[in-house]
């Protein structure tokens, strides 16, 4: 007995139809190594790539991609709080003006908002925008004057 059926071209499977949003009849139009990659449905006669075997793609791809996501995310804030402590270097935190007090829309001033913090004005945004780093990252603010 052969453990696992191999398909080629024009052979009928059972597929998930994004169209039809079910499982339907489909036949095989592409294969790549011994693995389906384009399938036509049979109902609405769409063209789609065809799910690898559930046993390659249920649960080891999602939790690797977690894990590597949280990294990522742990590096970005580093960097984000770096880039924030060399926009304030040399800057008197002192002089942060509260967030929306007359004169607090200057390009590279100080501002203290009540919930972000300290922050820098990066730049300011027509209308009546501006943008601020603050620790936790860049957040384009109304200037509430
Ligand atoms: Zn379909």
């Amino acid at each position: 007995m052969t453990v696992e059926k191999t398909y080629q071209a024009g052979d009928a499977i059972e597929s998930k139809c994004n169209r039809c949003k079910d499982v339907r009849m489909h036949v095989v139009v592409a294969m790549d190594g011994g693995e389906i990659v384009k399938v036509q449905c049979k109902t609405c006669g769409s063209l789609h790539k065809h799910p690898k075997a559930k046993k390659t793609t249920a649960k080891r791809p999602r939790g690797s991609r977690a894990v590597a996501k949280t990294v990522k995310a742990l590096k970005n804030a580093a960097e984000q709080v770096q880039d924030w402590e060399n926009a304030l270097n040399g800057k008197d935190m002192g002089s942060a003006k509260p967030f929306g007090s007359e004169g607090s829309a200057v390009v590279g001033g100080l501002i203290d908002h009540p919930k972000f913090g300290v922050g820098v004005v990066q730049k300011l945004v027509p209308p009546n925008k501006m943008e601020v780093l603050f620790r936790n990252g860049p957040k384009l603010m109304v200037q509430t004057m």
